[in-house]
């Protein structure tokens, strides 16, 4: 419901006003980019929203303390670089593109190499 609206200069008296019909054409879907969301803030908005109706993941034992639903998991482990391991060469496929060897022996063997290089 909106009624007439005043406005008031800085010290007080009042410099226009508003009424109720010119007030609800201004803010009549007409308008409505005026005072509605931009369609990135309402992106924005929707993005801040969990599409899950039950955004509570049971621990299992009956109590709803899992996931947090005010947080957006956004991570997803859809990203995959093919990256070659620096010792064996041989092509491997991470989520991570930092990724640098394909196993622990390998990744031991390139630790072993950088301390070398450094005390070198
Ligand atoms: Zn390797």
């Amino acid at each position: 419901m909106i009624s007439g609206i005043k406005i008031y200069k800085g010290d007080g008296t009042l410099k226009q006003e508003i009424n109720k019909e010119e007030a609800l054409q201004l803010y009549n879907d007409a308008n409505r980019e005026a005072w509605d969301l931009s369609p990135t803030e309402r992106k924005r908005w929707n993005s801040l929203i969990t599409e899950d109706p039950t955004p509570y993941i049971s621990s299992g034992n009956g109590n709803r303390n899992g996931i947090k639903p005010w947080i957006k998991r956004s991570h997803k482990w859809n990203k995959q670089y093919k990256l070659n391991c620096v010792i064996c060469k041989k092509e491997i496929i991470r989520a991570n593109s930092q990724a640098k060897t394909c196993s622990n022996e390998c990744k031991n063997t390139h630790i072993r190499n950088m301390r070398k290089e450094r005390r070198s």
